[in-house]
């Protein structure tokens, strides 16, 4: 376990602090039910912001977003084709129009391009900001409507981009807006600056125990929060989860949510290493499966790897899932070796409740005293 992860985190710096203020817009608006009026669609009203303050404080720090590398000029030469029909009809997305939380129009042309963020299936990410005042931070997610047809998931593609839109948590990536051209749909997504989780558990192998339960109770309250608006996530792994600039931990990826209210789903989908007995055993599930992959997460942030995989062949993998083959090395404490056991049970019902897992010993232990959580673990 990498000791070093116990030493007091380095106070923000200058420009962190300033991208904690612009980085975007305000998850929690001011006044309930008020979205931040920058990206409001024009028609409607709200409270202004203080444009003062935000650009006197960019003028005098001012935020550097990178340099843009000409990616998306670059891309646009040589990929993706026009798409028609119902598939162009399903790709026809702008948040201008939705019905639940309509935006003001937006457009390539409103944001001043930065460096590239990473690349994804479907197109490249760039950290971006908006050229109106308030000057907001955002990363720009670019897909090509062809790939998506070709892989056949514009139905799902649209259903993650409409529940991440009605989506404010504090651990829930928001996506503030989307639009589209001929050929992309353009994801306006709040800027994750300390970047993927993955690489961080990567580069240190494991996490310390402090650091894994800050993670697991933001996740349980984000868990918690979506459960409570009947949406799953099913694909809870560290490869989907970002981290703000305070490291704070964001959900970021909703490809295999389902927004089931009442009713239990029987895809599998997922990944293997984190799917439950139910799913591996193709019987019906429902959000608990949510709960054994946050007792799959725990485990893996503490010992650098998932607790029944089997490099030699998947259907091992398989057997040790619906058999619940768990077993823990000496290093790990009671606590928490608690916890996995509560979460990694074979009855789905037995599972332990998210509103337990954020009163866990494991987590109360470690959890910073000023926290306020905005869902409080209502599931
Ligand atoms: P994706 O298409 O979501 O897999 O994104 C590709 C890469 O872009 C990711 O692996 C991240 O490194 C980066 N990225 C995506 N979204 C964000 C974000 N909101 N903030 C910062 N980096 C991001």
């Amino acid at each position: 376990m990498n000791r070093s992860l116990h030493a007091k985190q380095p106070s923000q710096s200058n420009v962190s602090k300033l991208l904690t203020k612009f980085a975007a817009p305000n998850p929690f608006p001011t006044k309930p039910g008020h979205p931040p009026s920058s990206l409001l669609n024009p028609n409607q009203t709200s409270r202004q912001p203080s444009p003062t303050n935000a650009s006197n404080a960019l003028k005098e720090k001012g935020i550097d977003i990178g340099k843009y590398d000409g990616g998306l000029e670059i891309d646009d030469e040589k990929r993706g084709q026009l798409i028609y029909g119902e598939a162009a009809e399903d790709l026809a997305l702008d948040s201008s129009v939705s019905r639940k939380h309509p935006t003001r129009e937006w457009h390539l042309t409103d944001f001043d391009m930065g460096r590239p963020l990473g690349k994804g299936k479907f197109g490249r990410v760039y950290m971006v900001r908006t050229k109106a005042e308030p000057k907001y931070i955002l990363a720009l997610k670019t897909l090509y409507k062809s790939e998506i047809v070709q892989s056949k998931v514009e139905k799902q593609i649209r259903r993650e981009i409409e529940i991440q839109q009605n989506l404010r948590h504090p651990n829930v990536l928001r996506l503030y807006g989307y639009f589209h051209d001929t050929k992309r749909i353009f994801l306006m997504l709040e800027f994750a600056g300390k970047g993927e989780l993955y690489k961080q558990l990567s580069k240190h192998g494991c996490f310390s125990e402090r650091r894994s339960s800050r993670y697991i109770d933001q996740m349980a309250d984000a868990l918690s929060y979506l459960h409570g608006k009947h949406v799953i996530h099913r694909d809870i792994k560290p490869e989907n989860l970002l981290l703000g600039i305070n490291g704070e931990l964001k959900i970021g990826d909703f490809g295999w949510s389902v927004h089931a209210p009442g009713n239990r789903r029987m895809t599998l989908c997922g990944t293997l290493d984190y799917l439950p007995p139910e799913m591996v055993e193709g019987k019906e599930h429902n959000e608990k499966v949510d709960l054994w992959a946050l007792g799959v997460l725990t485990y893996e942030f503490l010992i650098g790897n998932p607790p029944f995989e089997d490099r030699s062949s998947v259907s091992n993998t398989y057997r040790r899932i619906a058999k619940v083959d768990l077993k823990f090395p000496a290093t790990i404490s009671v606590e928490v070796k608690d916890l996995i056991t509560k979460l990694l049970q074979y009855d789905p019902q037995r599972r332990l409740a998210l509103s337990s897992v954020l009163k866990h010993p494991w987590i109360v232990k470690y959890r910073p005293k000023d926290t306020v959580r905005p869902s409080g673990g209502h599931t």
